[in-house]
């Protein structure tokens, strides 16, 4: 039997403790002298739920110049991730068992994180008719989240029969919430930036006008809705007064929407253009609190990758995203407080826990209980690294912290008690190949 002893780690900020991992699962904590088992030195690191990512764009099949799953498994482990769940919005779209079922068998076959297959809500994500939600559901996939991520559910019969069916199957719809007619050329978002810089802009009535609809759609059905990369502060209103009335609405925000602003658009590089776009700073400022207070449910990265040829000419021609899965740990320990003040048990909340009970992934997102599956992250809180497009482990190198210093290093990932990193280094993962 194979077994790890990880040696005194300051287990979610409360205190040293070693973790013995056999078979892949937590058998033991404490003070733990045992004679037979691999050794790992975690003193002064900080031992968390391996991170759960809502929002993966992981380009395969179709864009596999940009990302496949195998690289993007890889930039997950690097990023202290053990699942991540992966966006519909391939080329074949994900809307069928055979497509789910062959992203779930990469991930298996990559084997650095558990690769949990996120269905489309339309066939083709073209908003008409809806995909084998079902199919889906009964799947060897077993997927419960159902998005057309990319595009919005904008036809309201549509959005209401996914939500039906969504809750027939115990699933539920990650809208993204962007009224299409009111984003029509949109660039930025709509604001004093984008009037001096000449550009069409984004309005954030366009996203809440959307959350509103969703949340009075879900709260008539008694269905679930969670709200993808939420990015403005009317957003968190309406979220908490939902959440207040008792719907079951949830909802998540991308680590770039809680660092950067729509100033960033004014050097015309287009690094900076996602979708939602850079909000204000006032808009930074309620997404870190509503983070904080829970009204945000979880940090999910939208990580989406794109190549040189689609991102690296004019701002307008530019297509929107950018990277997210190897910094976002540090930039939500910026937004929670900073390493010196951060609450680690909330970050576990907002990175592992939350998203993993929104997803449906049992085996992932616990607080070492005893006999659960050993995936875990064990972070240096003091670490502190800069950013370098080339050298993450992306296919794509389009992140929009290049040359940035940022805190909080990841020192090793362990997905069923199995390193996919250590000492901040790749491992030969334990993959089915
Ligand atoms: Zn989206």
């Amino acid at each position: 039997m194979k077994k790890t002893v990880i040696k005194g780690a300051d287990v979610l900020g409360r205190g040293r403790s070693d973790l013995l991992i056999a078979d892949g699962r937590l058998v033991e904590t404490g003070r733990l002298d045992i004679a037979d088992a691999e050794v790992v030195d975690a003193d002064g690191l900080v031992a968390l739920p391996g991170l759960v990512d809502l929002h993966t764009h992981l380009r395969q099949p179709g864009y596999e110049e940009s990302e496949t799953v195998l690289s993007g498994s890889q930039a997950a482990a690097k990023g202290g991730y053990t699942a991540v769940c992966a966006m519909a919005n391939s080329t074949p779209v994900a809307d069928s068992p055979a497509v789910v079922e062959q992203v779930a068998d990469l991930g298996r076959r990559a084997g650095y994180v558990d690769v949990q297959p996120i269905g489309a809500v339309s066939q083709g994500l073209e908003g008409r008719r809806l995909a084998e939600m079902g199919e889906m559901a009964q799947s060897q996939a077993r997927v419960r989240m159902f998005s057309d991520d990319g595009k919005c559910v904008n036809d309201p019969l549509l959005m209401r029969r996914a939500l039906e069916y969504a809750a027939s199957v115990d699933g539920l719809i990650a809208q993204h919430a962007e009224e299409s007619r009111l984003t029509e050329g949109s660039q930025m978002h709509e604001g004093a930036v984008s009037a001096r810089l000449g550009m069409v802009g984004w309005p954030e009535v366009a996203e809440t006008s959307i959350i509103a609809r969703d949340v009075l759609l879900a709260e008539y059905l008694d269905a679930r809705v969670h709200f993808c990369h939420v990015s403005t502060r009317r957003s968190a209103e309406i979220i908490a007064a939902a959440k207040k009335r008792g719907v079951a609405v949830t909802a998540e925000v991308c680590p770039h929407h809680l660092i950067l602003t729509d100033h960033a658009a004014q050097g015309y590089d287009p690094v900076f253009k996602v979708n939602p776009p850079l909000r204000e700073n006032d808009d930074v400022e309620a997404l870190r609190s509503a983070l904080a207070d829970g009204t945000i449910d979880a940090v999910a990265t939208d990580h989406a990758p794109h190549s040189a040829e689609n991102k690296d000419c004019e701002w307008n021609a530019a297509r929107p995203g950018m990277l997210g899965l190897e910094t976002a740990l540090s930039i939500a320990v910026e937004a929670l407080g900073g390493p010196e003040d951060v609450d680690w048990n909330l970050v576990a909340e907002r990175t592992s826990r939350t998203p993993a009970r929104i997803a449906g992934l049992r085996a992932h997102g616990h607080d070492f209980d005893i006999g659960a599956e050993a995936n875990l992250t064990l972070v240096d809180p003091g670490g502190r690294w800069t950013v370098y497009g080339n050298e993450l482990s992306s296919l794509s190198t389009n992140t929009p912290y290049a040359g940035m210093e940022l805190p909080v290093t990841v020192n090793a990932t362990f997905l069923r008690g199995n390193a996919t990193v250590r000492n901040g280094q790749l491992t030969e993962a334990m993959g089915e190949n």
